[in-house]
């Protein structure tokens, strides 16, 4: 099975992915992780994107949809991918949905976070103050939360046309969202219903 996490910066996209990890053998497939560990190793890649991330714009959608597919191998060989933060452009939703069914493998779930910009400010100023983060500096912030507006969210539609998407209260406590979650993915994989509306038109039709 494979998901993916939607929502804004700080969400809890990453917090519920470890968890998911733990609970359900699956690998957590974060861009921003994988984009951290190459600033930290000092790498030509590090170096390219350093500036964009502080900046907190969003980096190429080469650059990530790489990243991710050099990954998906592992993916086919546990109980499945949990993406989080990718993808973030319609190109990159297109690529993934691409790199899958090469693979004949498909997104089965599309999990919302749905929180509000107050509790995020709330969370993010907590986590700069502990973490340090640059790019959770408020004016970088803000420049995170236009780039999801803008380029993440119109993927909405996207998945919801896909018949994958369940929104769960993203500012509810830790384990209550875990739930909802758990309780969501425990639903029966999504495109049976699509699969029901094929059919049914196609007898309409003849
Ligand atoms: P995150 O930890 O997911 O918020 O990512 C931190 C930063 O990494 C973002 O603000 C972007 O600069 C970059 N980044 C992470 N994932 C992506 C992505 N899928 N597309 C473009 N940029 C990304």
């Amino acid at each position: 099975m494979n998901l993916i996490l939607f929502g804004p910066p700080a969400a809890g996209k990453g917090t519920q992915a470890k968890k998911l990890v733990a609970e359900r053998g699956m690998i957590q497939l974060s861009t921003g992780d994988m984009l951290r560990a190459a600033r930290a190793s000092g790498s030509d890649l590090g170096k390219k994107v350093a500036a964009i991330m502080d900046s907190g714009s969003l980096v190429s959608d080469e650059i990530v949809i790489a990243l991710i597919e050099e990954r998906l191998p592992e993916a086919k060989a546990t109980g499945g991918a949990i993406f989080d933060g990718f993808p973030r452009t319609v190109a990159q939703a297109e690529a993934l949905d691409a790199m899958l069914a090469r693979r004949g493998d498909k997104i089965d779930h599309v999990i919302r976070l749905k929180v509000d910009d107050d509790g995020l400010l709330a969370r993010v100023a907590k986590r700069f103050a502990e973490e340090g983060r640059a790019d959770d500096n408020p004016e970088s912030f803000k420049v995170r939360l236009q780039a999801y507006n803008a380029q993440t969210a119109p993927l909405l539609p996207f998945y919801a046309r896909q018949g994958k998407l369940t929104e769960v209260d993203g500012m509810a406590a830790v384990d209550v969202v875990a739930k909802a979650i758990s309780a969501a993915l425990d639903q029966p994989a999504a495109g049976a219903a699509e699969r029901e509306v094929f059919t049914a038109s196609t007898d309409a039709d003849h």
